[in-house]
């Protein structure tokens, strides 16, 4: 049987050259990078290499670059951070979207706990906030923005520039989620007015456990934990050298490669789109095709279960998901779902395709003609589908 992985928001296969930068690294370069003596400094010039490549991917510099454990410390760090420097002012208030990472929403949460007060900006059908909403939230008190880049469910592509330079005019931190656009579409902290991102190796075909922070010169940065003095006494811990290295060549080759891969992959998934929207009836795509991440099909299906569908897919070899990894594993529908405005109801019967520049125009056409069959053969057994059919011909 063949298997297609078109699970690739959840996590990538590594590249060649992240394999190679890290099998190099942890054959040859086993030294602990604060060690004064030359097999330490090995691997400190491999600290500051990844460093150097990974600030010019993001037109940043190499001092904004704070290596992380992925992208879910680097957003519990931002926001934590942003927090902290609030309340030394007296501004205890965040905003954000309904429909960020649980990374973004649990540290939220737990804020409010604490005494923040955070605003859910309600996110549009086809998947988008705006930085008119954005401007129209900040008080006086807001201390932060958070607002990720890109969906990982919808894959829908936020207005960072624009919402970036609201706050930058209103004098508000921003950050953002990047983990899903980094490697796939162009990032430029510079020109998208961005203050703190977070981004995460394994989704750009790097290694797992390995992320970054960037925080702009200038943002007092406060560390989370106690210990060394790594990463400018900000983040202590013994690095993770071949990690940290895999990451930069992934990085590298990703941004390098970015505007042919998205052509190609973005080429997948519009054939996708367009053939099953056109052949399954009662199928809509979640997330406007407007801005949207090249890799990203995301379909509800009436009167299925997005579970069943999974299953029944994964027994022909294709490996999709019905939301988030995060979330798989709960019955709730998808809370990204849920804040397009969807009803429970059809929420439930969701599939994400996330594809890469390693899937293959052949593919694509098998999961073409296999999706059809498959939620053809869910509805004959479905009860909800047969309400839905007997409403229809009333
Ligand atoms: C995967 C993901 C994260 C978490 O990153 P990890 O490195 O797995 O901790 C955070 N935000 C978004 C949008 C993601 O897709």
């Amino acid at each position: 049987m063949k298997t297609i992985y078109a699970d690739n928001a959840a996590t990538t296969a590594m590249c060649p050259e992240a394999i190679n930068a890290m099998t190099d690294c942890m054959n040859n370069i086993y030294g602990n990078p604060s060690s004064l003596h030359h097999i330490g400094q090995e691997a400190a010039r491999v600290l500051t290499a990844a460093r150097e490549d990974i600030a010019s991917c993001l037109n940043a510099s190499p001092a904004e670059i704070y290596f992380t454990s992925g992208g879910t410390e680097a957003d519990n760090w931002a926001i934590r951070n942003a927090a902290r420097l609030g309340k030394l002012k007296n501004k205890n208030h965040i905003i954000t979207t309904a429909f960020e990472h649980h990374a973004v929403l649990h540290t939220l949460k737990k804020l409010e706990k604490e005494g923040f007060e955070v605003t859910y900006l309600d996110v549009h059908s086809d998947g988008y906030v705006t930085p008119e909403q954005v401007a129209a939230a900040i008080k006086d008190e807001t201390c932060l923005v958070t607002i990720m880049f890109a969906n990982n469910e919808i894959g829908t592509i936020q207005p960072i520039a624009e919402i970036g330079a609201v706050c930058k005019e209103k004098g508000v931190l921003f950050h953002t989620d990047a983990v899903q656009a980094v490697g796939h579409v162009k990032v430029d902290v510079k020109e998208q007015n961005i203050d703190m991102l977070s981004l995460s190796a394994h989704k750009f075909h790097g290694p797992k456990g390995t992320g970054v922070l960037y925080c702009r010169k200038g943002i007092s940065l406060l560390g989370l934990m106690q210990g060394g003095a790594q990463e400018r006494n900000k983040r202590p811990g013994t690095e993770n050298t071949p990690a940290i290295a895999g990451m930069a060549a992934a990085m590298k080759k990703a941004c390098a490669e970015i505007d042919k891969n998205a052509e190609f992959v973005s080429g997948l998934r519009d054939k996708i789109i367009d053939e099953v929207l056109s052949v399954v009836p009662r199928a809509r795509l979640n997330g406007g095709r407007e801005n949207r991440l090249p890799g990203n099909v995301s379909f509800c299906f009436e009167g299925i279960e997005g579970e069943s569908l999974l299953l029944y897919l994964d027994l022909k070899g294709i490996c999709g998901s019905s939301g988030s990894a995060c979330t798989s594993g709960s019955l709730d529908p998808s809370h990204v779902l849920l804040a397009l405005g969807l009803p429970h109801e059809i929420a439930h019967g969701s599939l994400r395709l996330s594809l890469c520049e390693y899937n293959t125009p052949e593919e694509a056409d098998y999961i073409i003609a296999e999706i059809p069959k498959v939620v053809s053969r869910l509805r004959d057994m479905s009860p909800v589908w047969e309400r839905i059919m007997k409403e229809e011909q009333k």
